[in-house]
C-alpha cells in the first residue's frame, strides 16, 4: 500500500518545479501597508460569485488584502463571510471571478490547472478541520507521502518532531487522539517548508484543551520556518495570537486588526 501510494506520487513529481516560475508576472497597486515587510500575497478588488439558477451569493465583494513573509494572521467572522472562499483562492484551490490576485508578483488569477497545482505543491500547506490522514499508514508515512515529491522537504521525523510527535512516529491514525491527529496533518503540510501554511478551523472539532496543543504546533511552525500562516476561526480568543486579525462580514473586509505584540498561544484565556 506504501509502495503503491509512493509510486503514484512519485510519477507526478517528475515536472515539478517551483510552479512560481510557470506563472505570469504581473504589474499590480502596490501594498497598502508595507513598512519594509515582503509581500507574499496582493489582492485588489477580489470578488468570488457563485451563481446558482436564478440566485447570486457574492462570497468575496471586492477584498482588497496584503500579506507578508512570516506573519501569523487570523481570519475572524460569522460563518458565511467568505473566510473559506478568500483562503481558497489564496492556496490556488479556486480562482476568483473577479480582481487580481498575485502570488510573490505572480498572477494567480490567470493561472491554469497545470500552474495552479505546481503553486499548491510547492508554496502552499493546508490543514483542514478534518484530518483526512490516510488510516492504513502511520504518522511517518502519512509526511512520508508528501515529503517524496517535494524539492527541499525536512524529514518526516523532523516534521513530527517539530509538532511534538516525535514519540508517535510508528502509531497509526486510530491510535491517536483527536490533537495528535491534526499535528501529524501539521507536519504533513509543513515538512515540503511551504512559504504559506493556511488552516480552515484547526480546531473546529476538537475541545479547547487539545484545541490549545495544535494552535502552539502551528505557533512553532510559524516561528521556526517563518511560514507565512493564515487561521480561519469563529474564535475571538485566537486573535490575540496573531500579528493581524481580518475581520469579514458579508464578503468584505470590515477591518482589519494590528496586534501590538502576539500573545503565546499556551497563555490564551478561553
Ligand atoms: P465562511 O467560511 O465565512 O463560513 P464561505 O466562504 O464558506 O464562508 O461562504 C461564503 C458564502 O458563499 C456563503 O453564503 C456560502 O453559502 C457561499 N458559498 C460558498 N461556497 C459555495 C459554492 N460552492 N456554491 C455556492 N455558494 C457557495
Amino acid at each position: 500500500m506504501v509502495a503503491a501510494a509512493r509510486l503514484v506520487i512519485a510519477g507526478l513529481s517528475r515536472s515539478v518545479t517551483f510552479g512560481g516560475d510557470l506563472l505570469k508576472r504581473v504589474a499590480m497597486k502596490p501594498p497598502s501597508i508595507d513598512a519594509g515587510r515582503e509581500t507574499v500575497f496582493v489582492g485588489r478588488g477580489l470578488t468570488k460569485i457563485y451563481a446558482t439558477g436564478e440566485t447570486e451569493v457574492r462570497a468575496l465583494d471586492g477584498v482588497d488584502i496584503d500579506l507578508f513573509r512570516g506573519e501569523m494572521v487570523v481570519l475572524l467572522g460569522p460563518s458565511g463571510s467568505g473566510k473559506s472562499t478568500l483562503l481558497n483562492n489564496l492556496g490556488g484551490l479556486d480562482v476568483p471571478t473577479g480582481g487580481a490576485l498575485s502570488y510573490r508578483g505572480r498572477d494567480l488569477t490567470e493561472a491554469d490547472e497545470r500552474e495552479l497545482t505546481l503553486f499548491r505543491r510547492n508554496a502552499v500547506g493546508f490543514v483542514f478541520q478534518f484530518y483526512n490522514l490516510i488510516p492504513s499508514l502511520t504518522a511517518r508515512e502519512n509526511v512520508a507521502l508528501i515529503t517524496e515529491i517535494a524539492p527541499d522537504p525536512m524529514t518526516p521525523e523532523e516534521a513530527l518532531a517539530l509538532v511534538g510527535l516525535g514519540d508517535r512516529m510508528d502509531h497509526f491514525p486510530s491510535q491517536l487522539s483527536g490533537g495528535q491527529q491534526q499535528r501529524v496533518a501539521i507536519a504533513r503540510a509543513i515538512a515540503k517548508r511551504p512559504e504559506v501554511l493556511l488552516c480552515d478551523e484547526p480546531t473546529g472539532a476538537l475541545d479547547l484543551k487539545t484545541g490549545i496543543t495544535v494552535l502552539e504546533a502551528i505557533e512553532k511552525v510559524n516561528v521556526d520556518l517563518g511560514t507565512l500562516t493564515v487561521i480561519i476561526t469563529h474564535n475571538a480568543v485566537m486573535a490575540e495570537m496573531a500579528d493581524r486579525v481580518i475581520h469579514l462580514s458579508d464578503g468584505k473586509i470590515s477591518h482589519i486588526d494590528n496586534n501590538p505584540t502576539r500573545r503565546p498561544v499556551r497563555s490564551l484565556q478561553w
